[in-house]
Parts: structure tokens; sequence; C-alpha cells
């Protein structure tokens, strides 16, 4: 029989083949929209010591009985033969938590899971208080079932057959989503998902060692020793230069926004971009390249533009951004150079070295505090001297999107070496085909 939790929300609880039950939209659902909001029950602060039984079966019992209804009606996950109550295997299996506390939302449990979800849970207690929000990542069809990914940080970096092990230990059912499906598409998720496990462990100063991790052969015991190598990477010794830091941010947003990660971590992944490309620009004191400060604003624009498909312009989350973007838009160089682009301010030209309509490369502001133009070539000996800044053309640059269609297409092993040998090592963008060539190669051979 299906069910509904109030008739005005845009799903209906209903019986879905070899899954037990979903939530099936009743009506098509545009992204940001909330789609289900609740509070939270069983609310357990995780002590010094491990959470036991008696913890969980505590809070249970001080819960009113209309609520501990709603608790025994969740799935058990019944495969934990080890947990011998009936509410410790409900707990088990339906528990949110952010590693100081746990606790249950007796609806938002009853979405099932998926590793491309169309929607999202909103918990930030800023916003929300202890009330907790599924909200819709992209459009969802009337009669298409609502998922979310129950732990997206573990997800985003496994490749399907991981997940298959991972998802079947922790919660004893299978995932039949289009990454877990197989086939061309699933092989070009799990290289993106390698991908984005090596682009963040780089930008935390690690290095992911083994790109074998797409091999095939082993069983479940292998796949699941594999996913240590999370942990036994190896410590980066030197900080990543700032412009490689951009260059892997705006790479890492761009692989999840393909891969149809949730809309806030790309949004952030591109206010990283933007800080870095902003720390980069002040490096050079009171030389301002125009492109990375078109760069800066380009980011921060994507980056709100990517929140507010699914938060509201007023959300905690949309406002940081937008304060943060105020509070770059506040520094000198970057304020000059915006308001040069804009025309709002003028720079004394070398009109004789812009005999090939050359674009001005960047402005200089002299010592009587005048705005000096300043062309490609007249700025290469500024930073010859540095290593850690490349001032290679846009033209130069492979794009983010251009290594991810080399990725994509059938791009031939040979022709992808050659790709990457003709764009050289650590510049601008093409840095981070240095983290992305061994996989893309290795993907490619098979
Ligand atoms: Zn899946
Ligand atoms: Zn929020």
């Amino acid at each position: 029989m299906a069910t509904s939790p109030e008739d005005s929300h845009p799903f209906a609880i209903l019986p879905i083949p070899n899954k037990g039950y979903g939530c099936i939209a009743n009506r098509p659902i545009s992204p940001g929209e909330v789609i289900y909001q609740e509070a939270t029950i069983m609310h357990i602060a995780i002590p010094a010591q491990r959470l036991t039984e008696t913890h969980i079966t505590t809070a249970f019992a001080a819960l009113p009985d209309a609520q501990k209804k709603s608790v025994l009606s969740l799935h058990e996950g019944t495969h934990r033969t080890d947990l011998h109550s009936k509410v410790m295997r409900i707990f088990k299996a339906n528990t949110f938590g952010n590693g100081s506390a746990c606790w249950l939302h007796p609806t938002i449990s009853r979405f099932n899971h998926s590793c491309v979800p169309n929607a999202t849970t909103h918990n930030d207690p800023c916003c929300l208080g202890d009330e907790a929000q599924i909200v819709a990542e992209r459009e969802i069809a009337e009669g298409e079932e609502i998922c979310f990914s129950y732990n997206n940080e573990m997800y985003e970096i496994t490749t399907a057959r991981q997940r298959r092990a991972l998802l079947q230990k922790q919660y004893g059912f299978e995932c039949d989503c289009r990454a877990c499906g197989g086939g061309e598409e699933g092989r070009a998720r799990d290289a993106r998902r390698v991908l984005i496990k090596a682009l963040r462990a780089r930008l935390h100063g690690l290095r992911t060692s083994d790109f074998g991790i797409l091999d095939d052969g082993g069983g479940e015991e292998n796949e699941l020793a594999e996913l240590d190598l999370w942990v036994k990477e190896v410590q980066v010794k030197e900080a990543l230069p700032a412009g490689k830091r951009a260059a892997y941010n705006v790479l890492l947003g761009n692989l999840r926004e393909a891969e149809g990660m949730p809309a806030t971590d790309v949004a952030v992944d591109y206010w990283h971009a933007a800080e870095a490309m902003l720390d980069q620009l002040m490096q050079m004191q009171d030389v301002v390249v125009l492109q990375w400060a078109k760069n800066v604003q380009l980011y921060m624009e994507k980056a709100i533009d990517v929140m507010e498909r699914v938060r509201s312009p007023y959300d905690h989350e949309s406002q940081t951004l937008r304060s943060a973007w105020k509070a770059m838009q506040s520094r000198p160089c970057l304020k000059v150079a915006l308001a040069y682009l804009d025309g709002a301010l003028e720079a004394k030209g070398h009109e004789l070295m812009s005999v090939d309509d050359e674009e001005p490369f960047a402005i200089q502001i002299t010592k009587s505090g005048e705005l000096q133009v300043l062309y490609k070539n007249e700025c290469d000996k500024l930073f010859e001297a540095r290593d850690d800044i490349s001032v290679a053309s846009q033209e130069d640059e492979p794009s983010p999107d251009g290594i991810l269609r080399s990725i994509r297409t059938k791009m031939s092993t040979e022709k992808l070496r050659s790709h990457i040998a003709s764009h050289g090592v650590y510049k601008l963008i093409g840095a981070a085909l240095t983290c992305a060539a061994p996989v893309a190669a290795y993907w490619m051979m098979r």
C-alpha cells in the first residue's frame, strides 16, 4: 500500500522490486527544491569510549511512543547477525553522524542510496538547527525514485567493485545505480572517481602511489584492502604552489560536476581555486596579470552559480561564498585589475609593443601611482627567476574540459601520450595532467 508522510510532499513511499521500499516522486521536482525536512531523533553524543548498546537503548527508551513506532518500522539491515537487538540493528543501518554525534531521521532514512544521487541531505546547523532536509540536486521526473548517497566522501573515490564490497558490508544491499551498472559508463565513472581520489589526496599534501586500483583480479577481501591506500598514501614534503592548487581545484570541481557529485562540493572546489589564483596574483606585488584576475572572477562566479542551483541566496552556505567574493574584490590588486578590465580605469599603453594587436598581459602600478600596461614579452623576465609560477598563455594550456574529453573519448594511448608530451609538465592547468595522465593512460590501454 502506498504511504505518504503528508499529502503535500512531492513523493510517496512505495514498494520497489528487490529493494523493499523507496521514495518515488509524485510530480516533477526542480533543482534546489526542499523535498522533505524533519527533526533529529535519538541524538547521541559519541562518548570518549565507544558507543555501546546501552547508549542506544537508553536513547530509544526515552522516545515518545509514536517515534518508537516509526523507528521500529525502519529497515533492520538483517545481515548484521552480530547485533542481537532489533533497535541496535535498526540504529546501525540508518544512523547519520558527523564524528562527534549520531542520530536518526525516520523519514529521510526511507530514501534509498545511489552513487549518482538526484538529491542530497542538507544538515548544516547554521541554517537548520537540528533539522535536516532532502534537497533535489537536479530535475527529478514524476515516477523517478529519489535517492541520496549514504557516504559520498567515500563513494566518490571508490570504484564500482569497491563500493559493492563496502555497501554489502555496511548495509547488506547491492546498488543498482548507473555508476554500479558496469559497461562503458561504469568504466568512465571508475576512471573519474580514481582521478577525484588522486586530486583530493594531492590537495591534502599526499600522493597516491598506486594507480593500479583499476586493475582486475582479486576478490572482495582485496577490494577492501585496497581502500587502505587512502591512509597509506605518502606525505608530500613540499607545499603545492598556488598555480597548481588552483589547477587541481578546477579539475576536481570539473570531475565532480561531470560525475554528478553534490553541487555544494563543486562550488567549494571553485571557491578554493579562486583563492589559490588570488594567492598567485598577490605574489607578484605591483604587477597584476590580467588573466589571473579574470580567472579569480570566473571561478567565484561559477562557485556562486553552482551553489545557488541548490541553495537559496540567503542560505548560510551561499552567504559565506558571497562574502568571501566581496572580501576578495576589496584586495587592491584584484580591484585595480577588474576596474581596468571593466574600462573604469585607464592605463598608459606601450603602443609600439602592440603591433600584432596583442592583448595587454598585465598592468603595473608605477611608483607615481599610475597604471602601466605590460605585454607578455615584457613580463617574461619578471617570471624567469620563478619556476613556481607559470606564465604560459591560455592557448598553450589544455583545459580541464579537454583533459576530460581525452579521457572520455576513445583516444589511443599514443595520441594521449603525445598530447601530454606536447603540453609539457607543470604548466598552469597542465599541471593537473601530471596527476591525471597515469590513470588516463592506464585506462586507455585496457
Ligand atoms: Zn551505485
Ligand atoms: Zn545551509
